[in-house]
């Protein structure tokens, strides 16, 4: 905006606080607008540590930017060819304000109180593209402390249909994370497609390429999902001297080694996925659960890539810094492999499946089923019969695999002679049986990494500055 006499939009002075504070106006940020230093404050106390500060800096923002929005924008409205962009540059900037507001209410124990304040900021802009950023968050705090998939998928069906078209970058990223298994696989790719075409940051265009290659992969089709690791690894490498990575992408490359290493079955690609998650664990930013997740992670690569020992040990110290039941399952997986049946057996049984959700039990149903087949014990045949028989939701190249189990699983408590390598030791047709979890990387919302992207987000305010 030109340098002009201010004279726009004023919030009344009794009224609630564009905040969504609950406190009126003049009790609230009216003291404390920061003009043309929007966002400087907040970024401030944050570095000193100040959350409280924080949170009344970041609500001063949204208010600054309401009243811009309102006076500069809101009037053209009605002016059709003049509005798209400068109302998707509102609805990104006061959205990235929101954002911020958003890992406050998280951090200082405000959370109970969200959506609530959600609702109270759904008319600083009185526009669809709004109430869909609004939504966005909504379905976003399903996903966060005592989580509720279902209501966050609920939450998002409120804004209709999701589309190619969709202009919204976080709206389709956290479609890809709620919806995607309800897909079919050209509406997959086309989704992933437009994210890549609204997104030119590194770690997106990692994150949803490796996205597309793992759809490939799903469907059975190798040689594409390989093509597209290798394009994804030269990609990444070609900046990385350039432009270091930040620690999430780091966490994604290590990953895409894993993948294309597993593929391919390379033990150089594995080995420097290895060191990838090593020099990760070095990092001193992980929470003990962070840190268990890539524990995880390294000992997957360790098991795909065949070192047995090693990874068992690996997903051992994931347990004890409070790991998921899955990695019991995993030790169990390696345990089997390296022919240890009865103590394979032990850890299975140790395994609390309460724990596992989705894929997970399917990843713990597959694993029961091949000890059992390796155990040769008739009660564990018929859990794993029935375990089989009623998983449901697989993948294609999942599905075949389960199919294959369920009819060996039957054919030996038939009595039948059932194909040696799939006992102990030689799992020959089984040895992807247990590499379910790359169908979830590169999609899952890392609810964490969210917060800590969102509270440094820096909000692109366009030319709303009015001084
Ligand atoms: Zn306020």
């Amino acid at each position: 905006m030109a340098a002009r006499e201010f004279r726009g939009w004023k919030p009344k002075w009794s009224a609630p606080c564009p905040c969504a504070s609950e406190k009126k106006y003049k009790n609230c940020c009216h003291r404390r607008l920061p003009s043309a230093n929007i966002g400087k404050a907040y970024s401030m106390a944050i570095k000193d540590g100040q959350l409280e500060r924080a949170l009344l800096c970041a609500r001063a923002d949204i208010t600054q930017y309401t009243i811009w929005h309102k006076s500069h924008t809101a009037p053209l409205m009605h002016r059709a060819h003049m509005l798209p962009n400068l109302l998707q540059i509102d609805v990104d900037a006061l959205g990235a304000y929101v954002g911020r507001l958003f890992t406050l209410y998280l951090r200082l124990d405000l959370w109970s109180d969200w959506r609530a304040a959600l609702g109270r900021l759904r008319g600083n802009i009185e526009h669809d593209k709004w109430y869909r950023k609004v939504g966005y968050y909504l379905a976003l705090s399903y996903l966060g402390p005592k989580g509720d998939r279902i209501a966050g998928r609920r939450e998002l069906a409120k804004l209709g249909p999701i589309t190619n078209e969709e202009t919204d970058l976080e709206l389709l990223q956290i479609y890809v994370d709620l919806e995607f298994d309800d897909l079919a696989f050209a509406d997959r790719m086309s989704i992933l497609d437009r994210i890549l075409q609204l997104s030119e940051e590194r770690s997106n265009q990692m994150q949803y390429r490796t996205g597309k290659a793992i759809q490939y992969y799903l469907i059975d089709d190798r040689k594409t999902a390989g093509e597209i690791l290798d394009d994804v690894v030269a990609r990444a490498q070609s900046t990385r001297e350039a432009d270091p990575f930040d620690v999430r992408e780091r966490h994604l490359f290590a990953g895409v080694l894993q993948l294309l290493g597993s593929l391919r079955r390379d033990a150089d690609l594995m080995r420097r996925s290895t060191t990838e998650f090593e020099m990760l664990l070095e990092e001193d930013c992980w929470t003990d659960l962070g840190r268990a997740k890539i524990l995880r992670e390294l000992g997957d690569t360790h098991r795909y890539a065949g070192n047995f020992e090693i990874a068992e040990q690996v997903y051992r110290d994931a347990v004890a810094i409070g790991g998921l039941g899955l990695d019991q399952v995993y030790v169990a997986e390696c345990l089997l492999r390296r022919g240890l049946v009865d103590r394979a057996v032990a850890e299975l049984e140790k395994a609390d499946t309460r724990l596992l959700v989705g894929r997970e039990f399917e990843d713990y149903t597959h694993c029961y089923g091949v000890v059992a087949l390796a155990a040769k014990k008739m009660p564990m045949l018929n859990t794993a019969l029935n375990m089989l028989k009623q998983l449901k939701s697989s993948e294609p190249v999942f599905n075949t695999q389960r199919l294959e189990l369920l009819v060996n699983v039957t054919d030996m408590l038939a009595g039948k002679q059932v194909k040696s390598d799939t006992t102990a030791g030689g799992l020959g047709t089984y040895a992807n049986f247990l590499i379910l979890q790359p169908s979830l990387f590169g999609f899952g919302i890392n609810f964490n990494a969210i917060i800590d992207y969102l509270s440094r987000k820096k909000p692109k305010s366009g030319d709303k500055d009015p001084s």
